[in-house]
């Protein structure tokens, strides 16, 4: 039996026959939702471990919550992995 055909692209082309199931896209694309006193906030809090003030540029994933996120950013001093909510 044939699949049935869900979606097809909009220049008319065949969808190819293999699709990731989660496309991964990079933490710095897209949009999001930031309340940016909270995120600084955080930032500044630091570290679990040792303490020392955390850099967004160390975020290695990140889960969507809809327009907001939860940002995994690992600690440039001790690796240590901190969760940040974007608002
Ligand atoms: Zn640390």
């Amino acid at each position: 039996m044939k699949a049935k055909k869900i979606a097809e692209m909009s220049d008319g082309t065949e969808l190819p026959e293999w699709r990731p199931e989660r496309t991964k896209y990079s933490w710095r694309n897209g949009r999001r939702i930031v309340k940016q006193g909270f995120l600084a906030d955080q930032l500044r809090a630091g570290c679990s471990e040792c303490k020392k003030t955390l850099n967004i540029i160390n975020t290695v994933d990140e889960m969507t919550q809809g327009l907001w996120s939860i940002l995994y950013i690992q600690c440039g001093a001790c690796s240590q992995l901190k969760a940040i909510k974007t608002t």
